[in-house]
């Protein structure tokens, strides 16, 4: 059978399970990670459509992990977008005459795939946009944030998707729960709040939820150090390869198979950089 066959198979199932809630989610992970293992090309994709399907998946599920191995598929997939197929002129069996039409066809190509997928941006609501960019810049308020799981503006769109599963509309209490994050998250007096969110000891999903108690610095305080303490505890049996860890959830795959390293990059009075590394993806990044 071929490829593009089994993704249609698996489409169908797909598409039956985006019209439940809830239920079936466990399945719905299988099949995605079957069409993770799968050779899908750039024709499959078109033909198929199967990023509208996931796409729509992502948008309806309620499970954590269905909706971030949704978004990882829908990422590699748009990768063919920037890179469009091209002949450097050295193969041979691309003949003279042919080149414009050939030219021509990737063009018409390159149409339909674009059709084929959800735009960039998820959302063009001003309200939820504007939102967005509040929460980023909260999170930038030290700067350029080198040393987070992911981009602020990756983090910030994650939480303000998060929040805007639960109400489904930009209301008040909507808007009421961005201003509380935004304003825990530059608190000067609170810097640890925005450095779990930033290095993955607080999720997108969890900071989204969280009441004014939770985000107050002490709780962080607390989280952080048990992170800490843990990591220490750790390090003294850990092996030069490091020590995994499930407290770190990684900012470009979303999930929590990490592997960190700790050093003692100055004195010994201050405190260790942990390097972290994820499983998955790969992802790097440190703090301190
Ligand atoms: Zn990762």
């Amino acid at each position: 059978m071929s490829v593009e066959e089994d993704v249609m198979k698996i489409q169908k199932k797909l598409t039956k399970m985006t019209s439940d809630d809830g239920t079936g989610q466990e399945e719905a992970l299988e099949l995605l990670k079957t069409l993770q293992t799968m050779a899908i090309n750039l024709e499959v994709l078109t033909k198929t459509r199967i990023g509208m399907t996931v796409n729509a998946l992502r948008k309806s599920s309620k499970d954590e992990e269905v909706i971030s191995l949704c978004k990882t598929l829908i990422k590699n997939w748009k990768k063919f977008l920037s890179t469009p197929s091209k002949d450097s002129g050295s193969s041979s069996k691309s003949k003279k005459d042919g080149k414009d039409k050939e030219k021509k066809e990737d063009k018409d190509k390159e149409k339909k795939l674009q059709a084929s997928f959800p735009p960039q941006s998820n959302t063009t609501d001003a309200v939820r946009l504007k939102c967005r960019e509040l929460l980023t810049q909260a999170l930038k308020i030290d700067g350029d944030a080198p040393n987070s799981c992911a981009t602020p503006e990756e983090l910030a769109e994650e939480l303000e998707e998060c929040i805007y599963a639960e109400f489904k509309n930009t209301d008040m209490r909507y808007r009421n729960r961005i201003r509380s994050r935004v304003a825990n998250l530059k608190d000067p007096k609170n810097p640890t709040l925005r450095t779990n969110f930033l290095n993955g000891v607080v999720s997108a999903s969890r900071l989204a939820k969280m009441t004014p108690d939770e985000m107050a610095s002490d709780e962080m305080k607390k989280l952080r150090e048990k992170f800490i303490k843990e990591a220490i505890d750790d390090a003294q049996l850990a092996t030069v390869q490091g020590t995994k860890t499930e407290m770190l959830k990684c900012g470009k795959c979303k999930k929590k198979n990490c592997t960190y390293n700790q050093l003692q990059t100055r004195s010994s009075d201050e405190p260790m950089t942990t390097f972290v590394l994820c499983n998955e993806c790969g992802n790097r990044w440190k703090f301190c």
